[in-house]
């Protein structure tokens, strides 16, 4: 038997990346195909109008440690390349604001609660009571339901249902509350609101996603031996994990799902998980980009537009000058299906446009350039009771990475950094046993 343990890693995003860092730690030998001429996935950097800008935008939060773990083992440092902020849920145009302020938790959230702008007293009590009966059953719902059937339960209505849960459910879950599970929402609830203060923060991006962790995730692999294969796709991963004429010891499948199953589809012994995985349907995430002049700012980093009246559309929007020195750049983020996506670019950017005056109360420049990006799957729809795989298959040298094997969280970040280090530790594990 070699010495070193010899891992394909197929698929280049943050699972792959993160499996690629997990293994190369330990001593093993990688190499990542990744089809795309880039690294990230669909957390990936993108260029245009001379700006570095990302294919979505993206938010973290201070629950994702296994990402600001990662970040800090390829030699980076979260805390310059992601600006954290306390939890503020801000919309001004519907004079509703969250903000929690800097005490320890629970503290925090019940002072953020009962001071929250634009919420009755009567909610306010009603989302504690919410919070404690999720604490009281550890975040264990008897049966999955959808978020919009335990809120009604729950009796959580009014402006905090409008402007706090249904705004992070879709954030979260990318998945409308009517269709979301509740079992994975109380999951981001107990790692994040019902966790330690600094998990609530809010952690965006200073500069585009490929520096805050593919691009050292791979000159880290490179640097301990590893190799990266650009512009590879790989078509098939049998027999005998025969990849691009080399032949591995443990494969490790990285791909979004839709991506997983005609590879998994090929072999007897994992057609059940396909058939799984040819069943998900997915959610899309509109990302609009616009250029306004350089004195263009917003009032804080990331305000919330209201997009659930009569004819709104938009959801949140990122003052991206602020946070990545680019000025005058703002990303409105679109989550999850809606009227947005029936828009074409013109009329959406002009809509939001009008939704962020509106919000400001006071007129804007023109936008010099706008560029929408349209990710139709971005994230697979989180529905009650979605089956989800394991990382480990019945083939004892192929594991499955990617953000929907972390069955715990939806599509997230943070679900495909715990994916990959799950399925590189369960593929190190598996070579320990065989010996
Ligand atoms: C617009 C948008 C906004 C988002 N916003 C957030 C957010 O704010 N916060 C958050 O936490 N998450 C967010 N997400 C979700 C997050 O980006 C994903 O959960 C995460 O990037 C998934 O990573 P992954 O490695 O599992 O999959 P992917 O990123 O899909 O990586 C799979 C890789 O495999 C490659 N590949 C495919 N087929 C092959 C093949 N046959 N051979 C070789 N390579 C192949 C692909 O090119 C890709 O690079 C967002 C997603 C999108 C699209």
């Amino acid at each position: 038997m070699k010495a070193r343990l010899n891992v394909a890693v197929i698929g280049g995003g943050w699972a792959g990346l993160a499996a690629a860092v997990e293994l190369v730690t330990a001593g093993a030998e990688v190499t990542v195909f990744e089809a795309a001429k880039q690294l990230g996935g669909r957390a990936r950097s993108v260029e245009t109008h001379g700006h570095r800008l990302d294919n979505g935008q993206h938010l973290l939060i201070g629950a994702y440690r296994e990402t600001l773990r990662l970040i800090q083992t390829v030699g980076a440092n979260p805390e310059h390349l992601l600006r954290r902020l306390p939890l503020d849920l801000h919309y001004p145009g519907a004079g509703f604001r969250l903000r929690l302020p800097r005490l320890p938790a629970p503290l925090n959230l019940a002072i953020g609660l009962f001071a929250a702008q634009g919420a009755g007293l009567g909610e306010k009590f009603a989302t504690v009571r919410f919070m404690r009966y999720l604490q009281g059953c550890n975040y264990r719902l008897a049966t999955d339901g959808t978020v919009a059937e335990l809120l009604d339960r729950h009796g959580q209505q009014g402006k905090l249902r409008r402007y706090l849960w249904e705004p992070l459910c879709l954030a979260a879950l990318n998945t409308a509350p009517q269709h979301a599970s509740a079992q994975i929402f109380a999951n981001v609830l107990r790692d994040s609101l019902g966790a330690r203060r600094a998990d609530t923060d809010l952690l965006l991006p200073a500069t585009d996603l490929d520096r805050v962790f593919p691009s050292a995730a791979a000159d880290y692999v490179r640097a301990h031996g590893g190799k990266i294969r650009l512009t590879t796709r790989v078509e098939q991963i049998r027999p005998q994990l025969h990849i691009e004429g080399e032949l591995f010891d443990r494969v490790i499948l990285a791909l979004a799902p839709q991506h997983a199953v005609s590879l998994l589809a090929g072999q007897p012994e994992t057609a059940a998980i396909a058939d799984m995985l040819a069943e998900y349907t997915y959610e899309p995430i509109g990302t609009a980009y616009a250029g306004y002049p350089p004195e263009v700012s917003l009032p804080c980093p990331m305000l919330g537009l209201d997009g659930g009246r009569e004819g709104g559309l938009g959801q949140w929007v990122f003052d991206r000058g602020t946070l990545c020195a680019t000025p005058g750049v703002m990303s409105f983020v679109l989550s999850a299906q809606g009227a947005w996506d029936q828009r074409n670019n013109e009329v959406l950017v002009a809509i939001l446009h009008g939704e962020l005056e509106e919000a400001l109360a006071r007129p804007l420049p023109q936008p010099l350039w706008h560029w929408v990006i349209r990710e139709r799957r971005a994230t697979f729809s989180c529905r009650p009771d979605l089956p989800r795989p394991t990382a480990r298959t019945p083939l004892r040298d192929l594991w499955l990475a990617g953000d929907y094997t972390c069955a715990d969280y939806p599509a997230t970040l943070e679900g495909a950094v715990r994916s990959g280090i799950t399925a590189a530790r369960g593929a190190l594990r598996s070579r320990l046993a065989s010996q």
